[in-house]
């Protein structure tokens, strides 16, 4: 058994490490893509995390802003 189970996450778009625990925890985008067939990287597993400042910076060059609508608090 691995006793040191704090995974650790990175922001690929600043390679900053993530709080994921704690007082500082902060939300991430995390994003896992099963490419198929009709792509070009068939059978590929793409996964990467964004904190919310590189997600910000990329949902600005957008065409159509991203969706949004209010969940529910889960308190
Ligand atoms: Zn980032």
């Amino acid at each position: 058994m691995n006793k040191n189970t704090k995974k650790q996450l990175h922001c690929n778009g600043c390679g900053r490490t993530l709080s994921m625990e704690g007082a500082n925890r902060e939300d991430v985008l995390i994003v896992e893509k099963e490419w198929g067939y009709f792509s070009r990287k068939d059978g590929e597993l793409h996964r990467f995390c964004l904190c919310e400042d590189c997600y910000d910076r990329i949902k600005k060059n957008f065409a159509i802003p991203v969706k949004k609508s209010r969940v529910l608090e889960y308190l």
